[in-house]
Parts: structure tokens; sequence; C-alpha cells
């Protein structure tokens, strides 16, 4: 039970009372007690009710998240029985399957435990520490995942920015179990080898799993143009769906070099081309795809990037519109976290009208299902994918 105890000001409990597990600092009528960074306090609203506990820092912006609504111990019984209802989440999902066993089991807020994401891959289990509460317990979290999931290698990543933030030691490695650099897995019947500590977020972006399968889906006969390919996520759906021909742009000469060898693994054709988005589409052949996937990475990093992003977001997407063939379908994808679905979908229109082309909107789509959050945690919605069909 946290002993120290955290008080709203008045006014300020609604979010919590129907879900929200942040509390921002200006919300903080007062702090009772004298609790250290880390340390589980109990938070109330201002007329002294009991709303549950979280993880307390002082030096953050958001001084307490919550991770549960009752009066518990935050121990390892209790981390042991979070993980196993984040795996009976997935389970009820079809997470993992026969084609499938890399998701994501942890996420964070979703899951009442802010500041770890656990994705599972294959016999391997990659954590990732953004919170000071969640470092300091990270040894009854190892013990819980090997528990119930009996990975053969834990692997630890903790960012070096969230590190510096919350005051925690940052660094990535093997925390529990074989040392090894790769894991293979399957992503829908497709077979992966992925880095985990010298990739981008845990090794792969999981997010977009289900919109790679749209993209499949999507794909017989079709010239695909998948920008910002990483490891040839998009690519490899495309292909497999009976893509006429698919090119895959990355800047990285690495990413590059796993599309390639992805290609050569699942025994499908993919024209792996290193170089810059815009470079690429600048000198591309006017109304040439018939598929495209634009999926960048964030632009918006901070509330001040807004109008570049806005600004870089257009033109990327005014480039795409000009390379697509008439009826070619457009993916664009968004993961900026301070551009919402609304804006989103403007900047798209924006860059059909700079680009002198129409566009229709015929599905709007999120994170895969595994990427689960409270209802009205606008705060944790960062990825939007528009399909649009191009007249
Ligand atoms: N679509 C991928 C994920 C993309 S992540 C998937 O489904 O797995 C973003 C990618 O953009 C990274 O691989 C990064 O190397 C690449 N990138 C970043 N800047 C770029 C640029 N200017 N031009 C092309 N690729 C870029």
């Amino acid at each position: 039970m946290g002993t120290a105890k955290v008080v709203l000001r008045q006014g300020r409990a609604r979010p919590l009372w129907f879900g929200h597990p942040w509390v921002y600092a200006n919300g903080v009528a007062r702090v009772e007690g004298d609790p250290a960074p880390g340390d589980v306090v109990t938070l109330c609203d201002h007329d002294g009710r009991f709303i549950g506990q979280g993880f307390y820092n002082a030096r953050s912006q958001i001084p307490v998240r919550l991770c549960t609504r009752a009066d518990e111990p935050v121990d390892a019984g209790f981390f042991r029985a979070r993980i196993a209802r984040a795996r009976a989440a997935r389970a009820r999902l079809g997470l993992p399957s026969e084609r499938t066993n890399v998701y994501r089991l942890v996420n964070s807020e979703g899951d009442d435990l802010p500041g770890l994401v656990v994705d599972v891959y294959g016999d391997a289990a990659v954590v990732q520490i953004t919170t000071l509460g969640i470092s300091a317990r990270r040894n009854e979290i190892f013990d819980a995942l090997e528990a119930e999931l009996g990975s053969k290698t834990i692997f630890e990543i903790s960012p070096a920015s969230y590190a510096e933030l919350e005051g925690f030691a940052a660094g990535s490695r093997v925390a529990r179990g074989e040392q090894r650099t790769t894991v293979s897995v399957l992503e829908d019947g497709i077979a992966l080898e992925v880095e985990p500590l010298s990739g981008q977020k845990t090794g792969m972006f999981i997010d977009q799993r289900e919109t790679r399968a749209r993209v499949g889906a999507l794909a017989r006969g079709a010239r695909v143009l998948d920008l910002y390919a990483y490891a040839g996520g998009f690519s490899l759906a495309a292909a497999r769906g009976g893509a006429k021909a698919v090119t895959a742009v990355d800047s990285s000469a690495r990413a590059v070099a796993r599309t390639l060898a992805h290609a050569a693994k699942n025994d499908v054709k993919i024209e792996a081309v290193e170089a810059d988005a815009f470079r690429f589409l600048e000198t591309a052949t006017p109304r040439s795809f018939d598929l495209l996937v634009v999926d960048p990475p964030k632009f918006a990093r901070a509330r001040k990037d807004l109008e570049a992003a806005r600004k870089g977001y257009e033109r990327l997407n005014s480039l795409a519109l000009q390379a697509a063939a008439p009826g070619a379908i457009l993916v664009s994808c968004s993961c900026s976290q301070n551009v919402d679905a609304e804006s989103f979908e403007r900047i798209v229109a924006a860059g059909a009208k700079q680009a002198g082309r129409e566009v229709r909107v015929f599905e709007r789509r999120g994170p895969a299902a595994d990427h689960l959050l409270p209802p009205g945690f606008t705060e944790g919605q960062y990825l939007k994918v528009l399909l649009c069909y191009v007249v």
C-alpha cells in the first residue's frame, strides 16, 4: 500500500475516475508524506476519496501514473497477476497463433503498467522501460515474465531519453537467459529476423501488423511502392498478396539489407532502394504505382514542431499522389501523437490539392488490437492510418 498520499486539486479528478491513468503536475493540490521518486503512492480526490495507486516521480510533468484502482500491494504477485491478465487479453484477441508469434503483450497504460512495454518475439521477450517506477521493479517483472512465458531470452531496452527525464540508468542488454542478438519470428506466416537491441523500437513495428495484412489483401496485380520500408514489412505482405512488382525505399542501408534478406527468406521478389523518400518521389515516374504505402518516422516530436510537421506530411502525401496511377490506393500513416486524426486527414486533403489529385477515404485505422488503451487516453493515440482511393 502506498503510504504517501497525493491529493488532486478540486475539479481535476473526473478523467481519473473514468479511467485516465495520468496526473499532471498542475493537477496536484498537495503531497502528504515524503514519497521518494519511484515509490508507489495513493491518489485521492480533493475530498479525500481513494482513486487508486500509482508510481510517483516528482521530476516528471506526470508525477503520478496509476497502476491500480484497488488498495492492494504493488509487489511481485501484483506484477505476475498483471502479466497473466495481459496474456489472457491477447489470447482472447487470437495472439499468439500458428501464423503469428510476434505481438505486444504489455502496452503500458493499456495494461495498467505505465512505463512498461513487453513485446513477445517467438521464444524471446523484449522489455522496454520508460519510467522510474517500472525500472525500480524490473527484477519482479523479469521474474513474472519468465514464469508466465518461459522465454528463452529477455531483452531489456531502457532508452536514454526517458531514463534521463525520469532519473534511472539507460542501457540495452540481455537481462535474462540465453545471450543472442537475433530472434526468428513469424508474422502472418511471413518469416522475419529481428535484432531487438540494434533495431528500431523493440526490433520491429508491431503496431502496423493488421495494416500490413490489409495491404497484402489489396495488393493483387498492383505495382507497389513502400516508402519508409524499414525491414520490408509492407513489401513482404504485398509481394505475398500477389503484387505485380514491389519497390521498397528506405534511407538506411541496414534496413535495405534486411528487406532483401527477408525477401530471399520468404521467396518473394522485392526491389529495395536506399534513398531519401522525398528525393525518390521527386524523380519517380508520375502515375506509375497502384498501391503506395507511406509510413514515415514521427515528424512532430514536440508541439513546437507541429507546423513543420504539417508541411512535411503535406508535401510527402502530395509527392506520393503524383506517383499514384488513377485507381491507385494510398495508405498514408502518421505516428505523431501531436497530430490528431482530424488534422492528419486535413493534411492528406491538402496534399491531394497540392498534387492536383482527388482522393476518397475508405478506411481509417490505428495500431493493431494488441495495443490496448484505456478509453479517453488520447495521449496514447499516436498512430493514424488513412486508406484512400485515388480517383
Ligand atoms: N513501414 C515499416 C516501418 C517504418 S519505420 C514497417 O512496417 O515495419 C520508419 C523508417 O523510415 C525507418 O526504417 C527509417 O530508416 C526510415 N527513414 C527515416 N528517414 C527516412 C527518409 N528521409 N527517407 C526514407 N526512409 C527514411
